[in-house]
């Protein structure tokens, strides 16, 4: 029954080493009690999802793994909530994160890092490592992250599970606490193509209320089609550049070799304009950060510190309660958007992103799908990258040029390096998940 299942995972949740769950959800088993009893139906009926701690879930703390939203109980369900409970799933608890969705290792947490279970001395990556540890360590069959430069692919490639990143608008944004709006979007995580499309297929679609959000119909299980006959793969050699862990780039392109065996081409294509993409990606998410954290001052959420006056107040209370990578970000977003340095980098980002989604279409024009590898390395050391917030960040470079141009992209495990997962990563054009979904299910 939906009730056994739902026990047996919290019984699992309860004794895990791993760290994933920021809380459980005590409304978790009533709703299996309903979906037995026929109450509550659907296509996910009775089928537990693990929610990353930045999406509002009503009645649930959601806190962003942040001290400032410490306590925080949102009035209402994310657009994708809403949508999961009407398909009768059991929203099973939150996940861990890096604070702000700010990180590749999920080591921000105010909760404290989440083991990668595969090497506990590992990360899980981040930011959504909570979501991709407990789908690999099956305390969750599948889970919700959200992907602003890579959240949802890097911790999918570092655990071995599966995970998606829409087309930015195909998934309503509303009830997601932003960090960087125009980038970021909600994502699923599994262990297979299959979960994913069903995922998809309740979360994607319209909603009002997300100007963002575009009406497009797209059936996800309809794509669910193990045939690559003709299709053309373009790899992109920026992808496979200095810094690439050599059985990483093995694993990837044993994948690719797959993928011409069962009836597809392959050709290399020239993106030049991704050694640009890192840094445009930094100017402009902490930009938006800087404008997106400022509601967080005490006022009307979380904690508040004593001041003399609101500004006193305010002050304090960021200062407390901000981790040091969220100041760090709201620092650097606030001088690249003040006046004077606004042409030399926010402005100069955004020409950044309008050239590497040219390098997009170019591609595009040529190829059904690019591959490349998700994670230029496999799962790095907990406290490895922590002093260096700058050696953590390059660790980006192959999954933030997505987000800059909005297309869809798809990391699924191709094997490993030292033991490892690594992550094949394919990416679509705009809206065309149907291909990326086809690619990944026939390497399954
Ligand atoms: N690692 C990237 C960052 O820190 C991506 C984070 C994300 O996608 N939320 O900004």
């Amino acid at each position: 029954s939906a009730e056994e299942v739902t026990a047996s995972y919290l019984e699992l949740i309860e004794k895990s080493s791993i760290n994933g769950y920021t809380c459980t959800s005590d409304g978790a088993l009533d709703t299996a009690k309903m979906v037995d009893k026929g109450e509550v139906a659907g296509p996910l009926a009775g089928v537990p999802i693990a929610i990353k701690d930045n999406i509002s879930t009503k009645g649930l703390a959601t806190t962003c793994s942040s001290k400032i939203l410490e306590g925080y109980v949102p009035p209402y369900d994310a657009h994708v909530i809403e949508r999961l409970k009407a398909a009768g799933a059991v929203i099973i608890g939150k996940t861990n994160m890096d604070e702000f969705a700010m990180g590749t290792s999920t080591e921000s947490s105010c909760y404290g890092v989440t083991l990668n279970p595969w090497d506990h001395e590992r990360v899980p990556g981040g930011s959504s490592g909570g979501s991709a540890a407990v789908v690999a360590a099956g305390e969750s069959p599948i889970s919700l992250g959200s992907d602003t430069g890579g959240s949802v692919r890097c911790p999918a490639a570092f655990c071995g599970v599966v995970g998606l990143k829409p087309t930015y608008g195909a998934v309503s944004r509303y009830g997601l606490i932003s960090y960087a709006n125009s980038l970021e979007q909600i994502g699923p995580m599994a262990t297979c193509v299959e979960d994913i499309a069903a995922v998809m297929d309740v979360i994607g679609g319209y909603d009002a209320r997300d100007s963002t959000s575009i009406d497009n119909k797209i059936d996800y299980q309809a794509a669910l089609v193990d045939d690559v006959k003709g299709l053309k793969i373009g790899v992109p050699d920026e992808y496979f550049g200095e810094g690439v862990d050599s059985s990483t780039e093995k694993a990837v392109w044993d994948a690719i070799a797959k993928y011409e065996e069962m009836g597809a081409s392959w050709g290399k294509v020239s993106m030049p304009n991704t050694k640009y993409a890192l840094a445009a990606y930094y100017t402009i998410a902490m930009s938006e950060a800087s404008s997106n954290l400022a509601r967080f001052d005490g006022t009307r959420y979380g904690p508040r510190s004593e001041g003399e006056n609101w500004h006193v107040m305010a002050s304090r209370t960021r200062a407390e309660n901000f981790g040091k990578e969220v100041q760090r970000r709201i620092l650097l977003g606030t001088y690249a958007l003040s006046a004077g340095y606004q042409d030399k980098y926010y402005l100069k980002a955004l020409q950044v992103r309008t050239l590497v989604k040219q390098d997009f279409e170019k591609a595009f024009a040529n190829f059904d799908v690019l591959m490349a590898p998700t994670m230029p390395l496999p799962a790095f050391k907990i406290g490895e990258k922590v002093e260096d917030p700058l050696s953590q960040y390059l660790t980006d470079v192959n999954t933030v040029p997505m987000n800059l141009a909005g297309v869809p992209c798809i990391s699924v495990p191709c094997g490993s390096s030292d033991g490892l997962p690594v992550g094949l990563q394919i990416i679509g054009n705009h809206f065309d998940e149907a291909t990326l979904i086809r690619a990944a299910y026939s390497f399954e």
